[in-house]
């Protein structure tokens, strides 16, 4: 189990983490989301022990984590960071950036797990090509897999996937985070895309202010958004009094109620069409099945 026990954190004076305090389960993924400049990435960077900690303590089973006064090389071998600026080795193949660190494995066994592993990140097609001659997102798949190689107990990932195309993103978090459940590796996932979390978070930690705002399934998140800033992870939301924050797939709209809107805006979203309308003096969005003309009244009603 991964405790991170009361961590306050700042670089200078300003706290950018407060009395931070959480556990992890071994084999859980765990999200961790917030908005840009919340403490995330600083967060995996503690737990990794890239810093010494004043004030709080983070264990992983009954090892305490042990910043660079402590550890002349930063970092334990049961962990594996793939940091957002990922550093590869550009002059060697993608085959060798991965199996390089699987030096005491028998060559046989090396090349099959690289092969595994290549085949985890889907980049078979270039397995023998150098890595600067790869893309962002290429880049970043070796990264995965190099962090795999020596099947770390608990593994950081840091907005893993933020370069890669939406073409390949969502076959490629099935077969990462599935591979991880199945080797049963811890995972603390820092992001600020929604769909790195829902599908595949068992828990998900909202930073907000330097402090914990929220720690839940990402179903009961999803269900009972405490706030704003929660709902705003999940999709478009409006705050229509007295019914609290209401998403766009809550509104929906009826031959006749007592809620008049005017429509304002209709925008194509493949499945459907977000209307954007008037309601008393406030604008809301709603989730509908085709366009409507600009000015049109309309009815809602709110479904929770
Ligand atoms: P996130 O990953 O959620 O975007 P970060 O953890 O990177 O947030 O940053 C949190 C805060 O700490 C930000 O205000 C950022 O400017 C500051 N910060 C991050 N790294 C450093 C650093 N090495 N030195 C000083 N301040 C930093
Ligand atoms: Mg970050």
């Amino acid at each position: 189990m991964l405790q991170v026990k009361n961590v306050t954190f700042g670089y200078t004076k300003t706290k950018v983490l407060n009395a931070i305090d959480f556990n992890v389960e071994a084999g859980e993924n765990i999200a961790i989301i917030g908005e840009s400049g919340s403490g995330k990435s600083t967060l995996l960077k503690l737990i990794y022990g890239e810093y010494d900690l004043k004030h709080g303590q983070i264990y992983w089973k009954d090892e305490e984590i042990l910043g660079p006064k402590h550890n002349l090389v930063i970092g334990y071998d049961f962990m594996k960071y793939v940091t957002q600026e990922f550093d590869l080795m550009p002059f060697t193949t993608v085959e060798e950036n991965i199996s390089k660190y699987l030096s005491r494995f028998y060559p046989e066994d090396k090349q099959k797990r690289t092969e595994e592993l290549i085949k985890v990140v889907e980049l078979e097609a270039f397995a023998k090509t150098k890595v600067k001659l790869l893309s962002g997102g290429q880049k970043q798949r070796v990264a995965i897999a190099r962090a795999l190689a020596k099947e770390p107990e608990i593994l950081l990932l840091d907005e893993p996937f933020s370069h890669i195309d939406n073409f390949q993103k969502q076959g490629l978090r099935r077969n990462v985070f599935n591979y991880l459940k199945v080797k049963n590796i811890t995972c603390i996932v820092a992001t600020h895309d929604r769909n790195d979390a829902l599908g595949f978070a068992d828990q998900i930690i909202v930073l907000n202010n330097a402090e914990i705002i929220a720690k839940d399934t990402p179903q009961n998140l999803y269900k009972n958004p405490k706030l704003p800033l929660i709902a705003s992870f999940f999709g478009e939301f409006n705050v229509i009094e007295p019914y609290g924050i209401v998403y766009a797939n809550q509104v929906k709209i009826v031959p006749k109620s007592q809620l008049k809107a005017i429509v304002k805006m209709a925008y194509f979203n493949g499945n459907s069409w977000l209307i954007e309308a008037k309601y008393n003096t406030i604008s809301i969005f709603i989730e509908h099945d085709f366009e409507l003309k600009k000015e049109k009244i309309i009815y809602i009603e709110i479904s929770k």
